[in-house]
Protein backbone atom coordinates (compact mmCIF):
# COMPACT_ATOMS: atom_id res chain seq x y z
CA UNK A 1 0.00 0.00 0.00
CA UNK A 2 1.60 3.74 -0.89
CA UNK A 3 1.41 6.16 1.82
CA UNK A 4 -0.73 8.23 -0.66
CA UNK A 5 -3.77 5.31 -0.72
CA UNK A 6 -3.15 5.38 3.40
CA UNK A 7 -3.75 9.01 3.28
CA UNK A 8 -6.45 9.01 1.14
CA UNK A 9 -8.72 6.45 3.57
CA UNK A 10 -7.57 8.08 6.67
CA UNK A 11 -8.96 11.49 5.81
CA UNK A 12 -12.03 13.59 3.87
CA UNK A 13 -10.00 15.66 1.65
CA UNK A 14 -12.58 17.71 -0.53
CA UNK A 15 -10.60 20.86 -2.15
CA UNK A 16 -6.99 20.86 -3.48
CA UNK A 17 -4.38 23.72 -2.17
CA UNK A 18 -4.31 26.67 -4.79
CA UNK A 19 -0.44 26.82 -4.65
CA UNK A 20 0.75 23.29 -5.25
CA UNK A 21 -2.74 21.22 -5.50
CA UNK A 22 -2.46 19.20 -2.84
CA UNK A 23 -5.39 17.83 -1.25
CA UNK A 24 -6.04 19.70 1.72
CA UNK A 25 -7.63 17.89 5.08
CA UNK A 26 -11.10 19.50 5.43
CA UNK A 27 -11.00 21.90 8.30
CA UNK A 28 -7.52 22.62 8.02
CA UNK A 29 -5.87 26.00 7.98
CA UNK A 30 -2.87 25.20 6.15
CA UNK A 31 -1.69 22.98 3.20
CA UNK A 32 -0.21 19.80 4.80
CA UNK A 33 2.48 20.01 1.81
CA UNK A 34 3.21 23.50 1.40
CA UNK A 35 1.82 25.45 4.34
CA UNK A 36 0.16 28.09 2.44
CA UNK A 37 -3.07 28.87 4.45
CA UNK A 38 -5.91 27.03 2.83
CA UNK A 39 -9.22 29.21 1.41
CA UNK A 40 -11.28 29.99 3.69
CA UNK A 41 -14.18 27.45 2.59
CA UNK A 42 -12.09 24.92 3.55
CA UNK A 43 -12.78 26.59 7.00
CA UNK A 44 -16.19 26.78 7.01
CA UNK A 45 -17.98 23.79 8.62
CA UNK A 46 -15.71 24.80 11.78
CA UNK A 47 -16.73 28.44 11.43
CA UNK A 48 -20.37 27.08 10.57
CA UNK A 49 -20.54 25.06 14.07
CA UNK A 50 -19.01 27.75 16.35
CA UNK A 51 -21.82 30.00 15.01
CA UNK A 52 -24.37 27.20 15.94
CA UNK A 53 -23.04 26.31 19.21
CA UNK A 54 -23.18 30.32 19.62
CA UNK A 55 -26.67 30.36 18.66
CA UNK A 56 -27.88 27.75 20.71
CA UNK A 57 -26.52 29.13 23.94
CA UNK A 58 -28.28 32.83 23.02
CA UNK A 59 -31.46 30.68 22.42
CA UNK A 60 -31.41 28.92 25.62
CA UNK A 61 -30.52 31.90 27.71
CA UNK A 62 -33.31 34.10 25.93
CA UNK A 63 -35.88 31.32 26.60
CA UNK A 64 -34.70 31.01 30.41
CA UNK A 65 -35.39 34.49 30.50
CA UNK A 66 -38.90 34.42 29.01
CA UNK A 67 -39.73 31.44 31.38
ZN1 LIG B 1 -0.10 23.42 -0.83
Amino acid sequence: MSEQTKHKKSAIRVFVCSSCGHHLRLGRAYCGDCYQPTPVYNRLWAICSVAAAVTIAVVAGLLRSLL
